[in-house]
């Protein structure tokens, strides 16, 4: 079976770059998934903001990689 290619992305959880064969991927393990999920559940409009930054910084980031 062929294998997916390996992507290079930024941990919404704790900013860190981590590596994943699967495209949905969005946090380096499960614990800062569900951190982040508990965050967000309590998380005022402002901090939403910095976490919608962050977002589309880590998108234009991928993007400039797929681009070279
Ligand atoms: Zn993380």
């Amino acid at each position: 079976m062929k294998q997916r290619p390996l992507r290079r992305s930024t941990c919404e959880g704790c900013s860190r770059t981590f590596y994943s064969r699967s495209p949905l991927s969005r946090f380096c393990n499960s614990t800062c998934q569900s951190r982040t999920w508990k965050q967000n559940n309590k998380a005022t409009q402002a901090e939403l903001e910095q976490l919608f930054i962050a977002q589309e910084q880590a998108k234009q980031q991928e993007q400039e990689l797929l681009n070279d």
